[in-house]
């Protein structure tokens, strides 16, 4: 036990404390002890800001045409979203750069995304692939849980949070990531007539991300939620950091539609109508088309890269099967070496996974969920069998899924 029944960094006696910890020479209160540690994070913070992980070197910077180079390697298609893409992210690191330079006689300004397609084509999977390059901090977030401050679901600083944890709580790294926000069709403004009743989990969402998305400082809380209201806020400018936003949009095709034949009418009233690609009416996306759809035109005007996503067409899903660099069957194949056996596939096999997922309508998410079925027996038989070799036909994966089908009834 200690010689002192005092603090031995602030003197107060045991009565004048809440907690006095006894150690080897002397003793600790519980307020010097939470004193040490804050400047112990601090002193241990400053350190981390050399953290090579984060530090990016004009060298090491690609080039736009790499940086979609790198996403071909995973994404199939959506070449208008990888250049869009490629260029944003090119310019971010830039914007990164010239901030530290100083430099600072033009100012490059932010130029978050938007990516509009289908669910399923591949846009959580860009965000994905980019930040695998990247040497910022990178974090998914999903919008529908998001509500305004005091309901029932997560903050919009939380966002920020997560991208503080990615970054090791290193401010600065975290000042320069990039924030994929998911679903971001899911807080469009739920009607016209905003006063009916207060639209928490739209609009109100979208009045909190304009803070986020232009340059402030936000009051974040370390460790998120509303669960520790003790916890010290830490600053984090918003400035630098980039957002990538994405969503489906359902029916907005028809918003689309709606414009471009008054556009039509308005001007020359035919002609260039017929120009129009009636099946693939999203290349043709525009801001007001987003606005109409419900999204507040401020958020709009700092989302200035709007893009979109194709829908996987039967050829696209049949590429998204093998060529990926960690496409599905790669996966599997290696899974199988693990256990030292050789693991192919008849091409026609492969098709069949295809016109499955084309049939059950699940786009790409289906492929991966039809070959799981397929294999899930070989997959618990294989590892205890004697098997060197393992060869997947049409005929055996049409019966693995139909007997799933049989005991799904
Ligand atoms: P969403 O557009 O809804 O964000 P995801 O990116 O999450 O879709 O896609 C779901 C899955 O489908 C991915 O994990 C991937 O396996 C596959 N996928 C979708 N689109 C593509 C694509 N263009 N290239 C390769 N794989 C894709």
């Amino acid at each position: 036990m200690a010689k002192s029944e005092k603090c031995s960094f602030c003197g107060r006696g045991a009565n004048e404390v809440r907690l006095l910890m006894p150690g080897r020479d002397g003793c600790i209160c519980d307020e010097c002890a939470e004193q040490a540690y804050l400047l112990s994070e601090e002193y241990l913070h400053k350190k981390r800001k050399k953290n090579p992980k984060w530090a990016i070197s004009r060298e090491e910077l690609p080039k736009p045409d790499q940086i979609k180079a790198f996403l071909d390697e995973y994404v199939i298609g959506q070449d208008d979203a990888k250049r869009y893409l490629a260029v944003s992210v090119y310019n971010h690191y830039k914007r990164i750069m010239q901030a530290s330079d100083d430099s600072d006689d033009v100012e490059i300004e932010k130029s978050n995304i938007i990516m509009v397609g289908p669910t399923g084509t591949g846009k959580t999977l860009l965000a994905k692939t980019i930040a695998r390059l990247l040497k910022v901090p990178f974090t998914i977030v999903d919008a529908t849980v998001l509500t305004e401050a005091g309901y029932v679901g997560e903050d919009i600083e939380s966002i920020l949070t997560r991208l503080l944890q990615v970054a090791d709580y290193d401010v600065e790294a975290a000042e320069r990531g990039i924030v994929f926000i998911d679903e971001i069709d899911k807080i469009a403004r739920k009607s016209d007539n905003p006063s009916i009743t207060r639209d928490v989990s739209g609009e109100g969402v979208q009045q909190g991300l304009l803070k986020l998305l232009e340059g402030s400082i936000v009051n974040v809380p370390p460790q998120g939620g509303r669960k520790h209201p003790e916890q010290k806020m830490i600053a984090v400018n918003t400035k630098n950091i980039l957002y990538i936003c994405g969503g489906a949009f359902d029916g907005i095709e028809r918003k689309i539609a709606m414009r471009l034949n008054t556009h039509v009418v308005g001007y020359n009233g035919g002609g260039s109508n017929s120009r129009v690609d009636r099946d693939n009416l999203l290349q043709y996306i525009a801001p007001q088309d987003l606005k109409a759809y419900g999204l507040i035109p401020e958020i709009i005007g700092r989302l200035p890269i709007l893009t979109y996503l194709q829908p996987l067409d039967r050829e696209a899903l049949r590429r998204i099967l093998v060529e990926p660099k960690n496409s599905i069957i790669k996966q599997y194949v290696k899974l199988f070496e693990m256990d030292g056996v050789k693991l192919t596939f008849d091409d026609d096999m492969l098709d069949y996974v295809v016109d499955k997922a084309i049939e059950f309508k699940l786009g790409a998410r289906g492929l991966r969920s039809i070959v799981e079925t397929v294999m899930m027996d070989a997959m618990y038989e294989t590892p205890s069998s004697n098997k060197k070799k393992l060869h997947i036909t049409r005929s055996y994966a049409e019966k693995k899924l139909e007997k799933a089908k049989l005991l799904a009834v």
